[in-house]
Formats: C-alpha cells, structure tokens, sequence
C-alpha cells in the first residue's frame, strides 16, 4: 500500500452550491470532535489512527517503503482483538486501514465490522487486486469506504505498481463495488517524472467512474523503496501540484481540506502534526508518524508523553522530515485548522469557493503557471 493510505477527513463543505461527498453525519463526527478537544484544552490528539493490521503484500511498488520487513514479520498480523483495543485506546473518530494488503489479512472482514460497531469511520487501503471478491465479506455502510491506490492513468500506475494489468483490475473492482452500493475514493501518490496533463486526464476518469472523491499526495522518500530517484523535494512537489490543480474543473472532488491542497501548491504553510495520524501495527504505535520509524510504544498516551515532537516536522530540519510533504503529516494540521475555529472555517469555506488555483474556466496548458511562481506564503499553525 502506498504512503497515502491516511484518509480523508472531510469533502470541502461548499462547492458552489453546498454539496457534500462524505455523509454529514462524518463531517459533523469530525467538527464536534475538534471542537471539543479545543474546549477541552487538548494541544494534541489523534483524528485519524492509521491502523496497519499486516505488512504483506501481493505487490512490489517501486514506492513502497513498508513491505521490506523479514518473511517470519510479513507471515504475522494483528488480531481483530488488538485492533479493536487500539481503535479504543486512541479514540480518533476515522480509522485508515493501509498495510501490506488490508484484503490479505484473513479476519479483516470481522476487524472492520467490530471498528464499525464502535461507529468508527473506517477507509480500507487496498490495491484492489482482491476487491471485487472480496466484497461479499462486507456490508455497504456510511462507516466504511473503500480507498483503492491508483497513481495515475493506467501505463503510470502499472509501472508503479510494477505488474502489468493491475490497472484494468482496479478499475474493473471499482465499477463492481461502486454498483455494489460501497463509497469508494481513489488514494494517488504522485512522483517525480509524471506529467501534469496526464494526472489531470486520470482525475477526470476517475469522476467520470463515480468515487466519492480523490487523495493525491507526494511520495515519501523512504530509503528502503527502490524508486530512490523519483522522490520530489519540496520545491519540485509543490511545482508539480501547481500544474496537477491549477484551473481545476468544479468536477473533481477531493476528500482532503482546501488548505492541504493550497499547501501543496505552496500557498499556505502547514507545519506536521504527527499525533493527529498515529500509527498502530504489529510492533506497537510508532514514533513518530506513519513514515518514520524511530521506536515504538506500549500505548498512545506513551507516544504522545514520549515523543520528543521538537525534533520533527519541517522546522526542525531533521533529514527524515525535511522533504515531506505527504497527507498522513499535514492533513490534520489542516482539518484542526478548519474546525479549530470559525476563522479557520471561513477561510476554508472561503478557499473552497474561490480556489485560488482556478484561474479561468479553460484547461489550455498556456493557463498552468511558470516553473517558478512567486507565491504569498501564509502561515497557518494549530491554535493551542
Ligand atoms: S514531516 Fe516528518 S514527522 Fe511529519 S509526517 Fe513527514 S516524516 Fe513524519
């Protein structure tokens, strides 16, 4: 699974007309949790527990840093038992599955009925190569979507995912669990090298199979992934999202906060806020985020008192952080921005109608930006 595996918090409140991709009862579940973390004076929380129930996987992507472990550790997974008293301990409203292969785990389907049962909304990560059989296991839900990994139009994500036909397997999964009445969203990592116009025509057949929306993030640098050479650094990330989302049509959907987005684009600033996407796998929560590896703790509350977070994000200038740009880091740096106060909701609300990247109504390359714009940045932090 790739890096992105992290959902997904909320579709962008108002698009012209107010028009919502996720059930409200997820975006409200979200607000009011935010909320009331705030007037609790919690300075940090989880939103989304990035549950990695096995590390096994039936592909080799050339991006993926996560399947590189011993045999005897990808032969073992999480019992449904353990998942259910991380998805407790943390309490985070959203639970991303990513892995490995979440389809591969033999009790998944008793995992995220038992996480549905706590009224958590889980998106399962999965490159969908057993979907479509596997969709008899499960029950369509408001609480569950699934989250199927496509890095681009088909010769792309093939070459990525390195297997030849694995596109057409997606794509065909889809279909079936879209007509199955399932919510489905796309997760696309993306990396140095790919086209622009080409993303642009893969989100456009995207909306046109019906997902619910879209996650595009850049690709960690992970130094066990073989595909060392085609990691964007800051600058090149945020030139390739400028000319991905500039001019964007109103078609597009994406399930991540309008500030994610501009962050990409290098129009706001988000520092990381690790805490808000903790990771539970088969070696406990990891410090400090889904990307890095640098211990593990017995319990959330160990890794929130024992993290020493000075040492990570952007402005610490550690090596491991220094690049990062992904969604599991930033997004719910973004979301507690949107729904820790009516400030940041309007500005939302307000990015959301007036996407600053949408300059003209026409898609004619001559609109995309120079290789260099000259943006105003804005910092935007989390209120304490
Ligand atoms: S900036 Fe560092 S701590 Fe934050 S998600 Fe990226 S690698 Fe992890």
């Amino acid at each position: 699974m790739n890096e992105i595996g992290s959902p997904i918090i909320l579709h962008p409140l108002i698009d012209g007309v107010v028009l919502l991709s996720v059930p409200v009862s997820q975006m409200w579940r979200v607000a009011t949790y935010v909320l009331a973390k705030r007037l609790q004076g919690r300075k940090r929380y989880p939103l989304v527990l990035m549950l990695e129930p096995l590390f096994r996987c039936n592909l080799a992507c050339a991006g993926c840093g996560k399947i590189q472990h011993p045999a005897d550790t990808l032969a073992r997974h999480l019992s449904p038992d353990q998942c259910f008293r991380a998805a407790r301990e943390c309490g985070a409203p959203i639970i991303s599955i990513p892995g490995g292969e979440p389809l591969l785990h033999p009790q998944i389907d008793q995992i995220v009925a038992g996480l549905i049962e706590q009224k958590k909304y889980v998106y399962l990560c999965t490159n969908a190569l057993k979907l479509e059989e596997s969709l008899v296991k499960f029950a369509p839900s408001k609480y569950l979507s699934f989250s199927v990994h496509m890095d681009g139009p088909e010769k792309v994500h093939d070459r990525l995912v390195c297997r030849e036909g694995v596109y057409r397997v997606a794509i065909r999964a889809i279909r079936s669990a879209i007509s199955a009445g399932f919510r489905v969203t796309t997760n696309t990592t993306l990396f140095d090298g790919v086209d622009p116009q080409d993303i642009r025509s893969f989100f456009d057949e995207m909306m046109e199979l019906g997902v619910e929306g879209m996650m595009i993030s850049p690709g960690y640098g992970y130094e066990k992934a073989p595909l060392q050479d085609h990691f964007l650094r800051r600058q090149q990330t945020k030139e390739l999202f400028q000319r991905v989302l500039v001019n964007r049509p109103r078609r597009w959907k994406f399930n991540q906060t309008p500030l994610f987005l501009e962050y990409l684009q290098g129009r706001w600033e988000l520092e990381c806020t690790p805490w808000g996407n903790p990771t539970y796998n088969l070696f406990g929560w990891q410090k400090p985020c889904y990307l890095v590896d640098d211990g593990y703790c017995d319990t959330y509350q160990e890794l929130l008192d024992s993290t020493n977070w000075d040492l990570y994000g952007h402005q610490s200038e550690n090596l491991s952080c220094r690049d990062c740009m992904v969604h599991s880091g930033h997004e719910p740096t973004a979301v507690m921005s949107t729904f820790g106060s009516l400030n940041g909701l309007l500005t939302t609300a307000k990015m959301t109608l007036f996407p600053q990247g949408r300059v003209s109504s026409t898609e004619d390359d001559n609109q995309l930006p120079p290789r260099n714009p000259k943006n105003d940045l804005v910092q935007l932090t989390v209120l304490p």
